[in-house]
């Protein structure tokens, strides 16, 4: 690993906590834990670094931010080392990741350029002018899932925007983060303009939300911990982004290409081991080409090698909800082998006659586990689809693509991807409907978030 790209010289602090590989329990670093008042110092940085930050042109921000992302892509095998040794994650994915974190940076460096204004007509004869200006110094927490793009994501459109960021990554994942500081600093993006902090997440949470300097709080992770922060943002009516859990149905219907849709099965449940929002997290396939479905979707994934999952609460809270759904009526029709050595692995499996009732149907399993319902009709299809508070993603495979249009536009869901299960990038809206979040990522949706908009209006006399 490369230790430079992780080295950086934080405050000093009396207490430390280590950051230790999921894969072997090996101890990869040890970092400081901020107290409140280290916090707070933080937020002042940002504060102070957004006047000189919000002072510079688009175009300059751009050329910083193009540097950045140059650097980013320069540093991709360390980067992708880095987060492989902190997450577990496989090393071809954490390179894509790189790539696909990267890409934010250089999006908003351009779209940043094109926030236009308006001038309204006005009936009195004023000159009515809209404008949009940065929000101010911002604060982000990210999750472990994806531990660099999930902060390009954030950070990109903001400090395109024109605001500055403090950001605490998950503890679980943080030098990720600070070799992404440090190419950023490399860049020309100093002191001040981009910060992080590290220590107790709950009490960094509660400065965060309750300054009344920082004028957004931008968060990715559960939506248990969603709602705590929107409920201490509400005492100050400060902005947020929620990007929250997610349950997505992967819908197949009967004159789906099993071949595509196989391929997409596997990929979109077993990245990472199935600890990502949007992987598909219920399969509801049509009662005529089900049992064809399960014998292409086994086969396949009886051939794929997975990551361990981030620790060993993880595989247990994924082995609980398998014999729950067992003990419910479910039926193991896969399950690879464990490895006894590896506390944190969780084999890969599915599961048939899974149904609405079970706990397993309600729940983000966030683990490597394939879950199989049988369906007859679009219109139940649908309802299935719905039976769920989350609303992050949706996938609908099927060449009738006139059924598939009208199926995506009934469901609940922030994104659908028909006969595709890639739909995250840096160009198009990333978000959820109900308890998946509030606002977008990505594309000119996110940056928006980073903006106010104020209206002007001028009396010529
Ligand atoms: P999490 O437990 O909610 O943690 C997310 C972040 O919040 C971490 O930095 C965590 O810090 C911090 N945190 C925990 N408790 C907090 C509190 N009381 N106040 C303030 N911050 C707090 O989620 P996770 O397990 O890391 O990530 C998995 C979840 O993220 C899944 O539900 C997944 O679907 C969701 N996710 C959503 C998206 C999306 O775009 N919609 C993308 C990726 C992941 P520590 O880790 O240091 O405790």
């Amino acid at each position: 690993m490369n230790k430079k790209l992780i080295s950086y010289k934080f405050p000093q602090t009396s207490l430390n906590f280590s950051v230790n590989s999921p894969a072997n329990g090996k101890k990869l670093a040890s970092l400081p834990i901020f107290d409140a008042n280290q916090v707070q110092s933080s937020i002042k940085k940002v504060v102070t670094g957004f006047e000189n930050w919000s002072n510079k042109t688009a175009f300059e921000r751009a050329r910083i931010l193009h540097k950045w992302h140059d650097l980013i892509l320069a540093n991709k095998q360390d980067l992708a080392k880095i987060m492989s040794a902190e997450s577990a994650k496989l090393m071809e994915e954490s390179l894509l990741e790189v790539e696909f974190g990267a890409s934010f940076v250089s999006w908003c460096a351009e779209e940043a350029k094109r926030a236009y204004g308006e001038i309204i007509p006005m009936p009195n004869g004023n000159r009515g002018e809209v404008h949009r200006q940065p929000i101010g110094a911002v604060a982000a927490i990210t999750p472990w899932n994806f531990p660099l793009a999930m902060i390009t994501r954030k950070v990109a459109p903001a400090l395109a925007a024109g605001c500055s960021v403090v950001c605490k990554p998950s503890e679980l994942t943080p030098l990720s983060a600070i070799a992404l500081l440090n190419l950023a600093r490399e860049a020309g993006i100093e002191d001040g303009v981009f910060e992080l902090v590290f220590g107790d997440a709950s009490m960094i949470g509660k400065e965060f939300c309750a300054s009344p300097a920082l004028k957004k709080l931008s968060f990715t992770g559960s939506t248990r911990v969603g709602k705590i922060l929107m409920e201490q943002c509400a005492a100050i009516m400060k902005k947020v982004t929620m990007e929250l859990g997610g349950n997505a149905p992967f819908i197949v219907f009967d004159d789906a290409n099993l071949d595509l849709v196989v391929a997409h099965a596997v990929k979109s449940r077993f990245r990472f081991s199935g600890q990502t929002c949007i992987c598909a997290n219920r399969f509801l396939i049509q009662e005529g080409i089900y049992a064809e479905f399960v014998k292409k979707f086994a086969a396949a994934v009886k051939k794929i090698e997975i990551a361990p999952l981030i620790n060993s609460a993880a595989a247990e809270k994924v082995s609980k909800l398998v014999e729950g759904c067992k003990k419910e009526g479910g039926k193991v029709l896969y399950a690879a082998k464990g490895k006894a050595e590896m506390p944190t692995y969780y084999p890969p499996t599915i599961i048939e006659a899974v149904t609405e009732k079970m706990e397993i149907f309600a729940a983000e399993i966030f683990g490597p586990v394939a879950t199989l319902v049988k369906f007859k009709t679009a219109k139940d299809a649908v309802k299935l689809a719905n039976a769920t508070s989350y609303g992050l993603a949706a996938y609908v495979f099927g060449t009738d693509l006139r059924q598939a249009s009208k199926v995506a536009e009934q469901l609940e869901f922030g994104m659908v991807g028909i006969n595709e299960s890639a739909i995250s990038a840096s160009h198009s809206p990333f978000g959820g409907m109900k308890e998946s979040g509030i606002g977008r990522e990505g594309s000119h949706y996110g940056i928006e978030e980073y903006f106010e908009t104020k209206f002007v209006s001028i009396n010529l006399m």
